[in-house]
Parts: structure tokens; C-alpha cells; sequence
């Protein structure tokens, strides 16, 4: 097995030459500051791209991933990307971004044992077990994707709770949080409008997404 990954090396290198030639002096105009406008708190498969999924350049997107885009309310790791994102870079949006068949939704769901990752994980079952009366009455083929949109909803509202975010909302500095989903068969996004611009919207917010997220996986109501 050869140790050097040459060409990753040369991927970027055409990468770095086609970005220059569309945009001359695109690598040195970042060196200044970087001045992102979101902060993106996504999941860490390979599939979900954060940059790529929403077409924005390298200064564009603070980003925050982790397995099955957790946040947790003592993860520091988490708490100082928000943190800096609102204080120093003052992002305008934080937005939690879940997608269909996240293997560690599925690996809370069915309790599967994985390694170290299953403590992690817990935090995804705390979901599933909130919503367990509902998750039961979704068809077990969909069971997966509804626990992904609820822990999406569930880690949007952690999200407002920190006090990171409570802070700024107190000293009026405009931060809206958002909940979304991507959907790996399609390439979309969806708005799972778990939208929340201040601490006193946030309950009733994170109820009416709730319910959105019922209405979706209802079943069908039996003809006749
Ligand atoms: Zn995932």
C-alpha cells in the first residue's frame, strides 16, 4: 500500500489552479479575514459535504461536525465553535443540518453496539427514547429518517439553549437557529422549520416543527 497520498496532493493542487483562474486572487483575498455569515453544525459522513451541499466558497461557511450532528449541552468542542462563531465572527445563522439515514441515528435506534462511539450515541437515544410512544407508531421503514428529523429538532433546541446563543439574544444581536435535513437519495435540503430568532420563541417553535414532523411520517389514512 503506498503511504503518500499523491493523488489527493494533485487533486488539490488543480483544485487550488481552478479556483485561482476563476477568481484571481480568491486565496489572498481570505488571508485578511475570514467573514462567514453561517455556521453550519452538520453530521460527519462523507456524504454530507457542508461546503458543497449549499454551493458556498472556502470563507463562506463556519463548520461543525460530528456524528449524527450532535449538540451537547457540556461538549465543549461544540460550545467553542458556537461561541466564536457568534462572538468573533458574528454569524448571522447556526443551522443544525440532520440527513436521511445517518448511520448513528440508526445505530441509537437499534440500540447496535459500535465501540467507544455507543457513549455518543446515548445522546441520539435520549431522543429516541423522548419520542419513543411516537417513533412506535411510524412504519419501521421510515423509523430511521423521523428519529433523524427529530434529533435534528431536539439539537436546534439545545442549540438556543446554550448560553452562548442566550447571551447574544440578550444583548440584541440578531442569530437566527435552523433545523434542516438532507435528503441522501435527492441532493435536497429541507427546512424542518425549526426556525427560532429569539429564547422566547423557541418552545412553541420547537412544537410546531414537532408536529411538522408527525404530519410528515402520519400513516395514511385507511380508505374506505
Ligand atoms: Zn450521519
Amino acid at each position: 500500500m503506498p503511504q503518500k497520498l499523491t493523488a489527493l496532493l494533485a487533486n488539490n493542487r488543480r483544485w487550488a489552479d481552478k479556483m485561482e483562474s476563476a477568481r484571481p486572487g480568491f486565496f489572498t483575498s481570505l488571508l485578511q479575514q475570514q467573514a462567514p455569515q453561517y455556521l453550519w453544525i452538520g453530521c460527519a459522513d462523507s456524504r454530507v459535504p457542508a461546503n458543497e451541499l449549499v454551493d458556498l466558497a472556502p470563507g463562506e461557511l463556519f463548520v461543525h461536525r460530528n456524528v449524527a450532528n450532535v449538540v451537547v449541552h457540556s461538549d465543549l468542542n461544540c460550545l467553542s465553535v458556537i461561541q466564536f462563531a457568534i462572538d468573533v465572527l458574528k454569524v448571522r445563522h447556526i443551522i443544525v443540518v440532520g440527513h436521511s439515514q445517518c448511520g448513528g441515528v440508526s445505530a441509537a435506534l437499534r440500540d447496535q453496539h459500535v465501540g467507544l462511539v455507543d457513549n455518543w450515541i446515548r445522546h441520539v437515544q435520549d431522543v429516541r427514547n423522548r419520542h419513543s410512544a411516537w417513533l412506535q407508531t411510524v412504519a419501521e421503514a421510515e423509523r430511521v429518517n423521523a428519529l433523524c428529523e427529530l434529533n435534528v429538532v431536539e439539537q436546534a433546541l439545545n442549540v438556543c439553549r446554550t448560553t452562548v446563543v442566550r447571551e447574544a439574544w440578550q444583548r440584541g444581536q440578531d442569530v437566527v437557529v435552523h433545523g434542516w435535513v438532507y435528503r441522501l437519495h435527492n441532493g435536497l435540503l429541507k427546512d424542518l422549520t425549526m426556525t427560532v430568532g429569539r429564547l422566547d420563541d423557541a418552545d412553541a417553535v420547537y412544537e410546531e416543527a414537532l408536529a411538522a414532523v408527525h404530519g410528515r411520517y402520519a400513516e395514511p389514512p385507511a380508505s374506505g
